[in-house]
């Protein structure tokens, strides 16, 4: 089994979060040694692009269907994306924290700002399921060109990866936030949206993750109960259903920015970092000035 094989399965587990549950496939074992390859066989019949050609052999050929997040399968302290061999011990992998070629676009214009980003950011956004629209990554490179991008980097430790995909779980979502896999997760295709709508989009789904690199869940509830107006009780998990319920104070102070902030508490920090960069940049925003303070003080040191 090559590597991108082995990838696929992975990739299986997740892809129900990612684009729901798979197609109608043929389920049966694939390789008698792997006792969970029922789950590469959903992979090995599955189309996602539906252009004709089964996902495992367009990944076959060093394609598009690596993604992050995999466990380190050789235990050798790099994990399968960036292991050249992932199921061999390597004793030697300082050398190897670069950007794998196999993530990077054939178009090389892209792969220039993937590397870019990389370098400015540390995060691989890696070719999927086909490329990155090259305005997200324009807006992407512009947000962690600016100062207020370096502050974001040096607390942001849980976006590692973004990845682009022509279909995503929730129809109407054009990005999403994989906490599990500290990545961001975007479509393919945004050209509906203006360049300002993609640096909002970008720095809202950083957002999510710099809530998960800054708080743990009582001090997330005693921010947005402090500045938000939220009524959260802080003794439950961040992902109870309290903080995905839509807001329920009677009396909404300034800290939201849009209609959507007020659908949850995850929601509401999101667009507030989302305006915030947009303020910081120098775009329309709606940010309120306790709150551009407040979001000043999380990224200070
Ligand atoms: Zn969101």
């Amino acid at each position: 089994m090559n590597k991108y094989r082995f990838l696929s399965f992975v990739w299986t587990l997740l892809s129900t979060a990612l684009i729901g549950a798979p197609k109608p496939c043929l389920y049966f074992p694939i390789h008698r040694d792997f006792p969970m390859s029922q789950a590469c066989s959903i992979v090995e019949h599955q189309d996602m692009d539906g252009d004709g050609e089964l996902d495992w052999r367009w990944n076959r050929n060093f394609g598009s269907l690596v993604f992050p997040g995999d466990p380190d399968m050789d235990g050798d302290g790099l994990e399968n994306f960036l292991d050249h061999q992932p199921l061999r011990f390597n004793e030697n992998i300082s050398h190897v924290r670069s950007f794998p070629s196999y993530g990077l676009s054939d178009d090389s214009k892209i792969a220039d700002m993937q590397k870019k980003l990389f370098d400015l950011s540390g995060i691989y956004a890696i070719v999927n399921q086909g490329d990155f629209d090259p305005r997200f990554l324009k807006a992407a490179i512009e947000i962690f060109s600016s100062p207020i991008g370096l502050k974001i980097k040096d607390k942001l430790s849980r976006v590692r990866y973004m990845f682009a995909f022509k279909e995503l779980s929730r129809p109407q979502a054009l990005g999403l936030y994989l906490e599990p896999i500290d990545a961001i997760v975007i479509r393919t295709d945004l050209s509906d949206l203006s360049y300002q709508e993609l640096v909002e989009l970008i720095a809202h789904e950083l957002g999510h993750g710099l809530l998960f690199s800054l708080f743990q869940t009582a001090s997330f509830s005693q921010f947005a109960n402090d500045h938000g107006g939220w009524r959260l009780d802080h003794r439950t998990h961040i992902y109870a259903k309290q903080f995905l319920d839509p807001f329920q104070g009677t009396v909404a102070n300034g800290s939201f920015p849009s209609a959507y902030s007020y659908s949850s508490s995850h929601e509401w920090f999101a667009e507030n970092v989302a305006h915030y960069v947009l303020a910081s940049l120098g775009y329309r925003h709606k940010l309120s000035e306790p709150m551009m303070a407040q979001i000043d003080r999380l990224l200070q040191h």
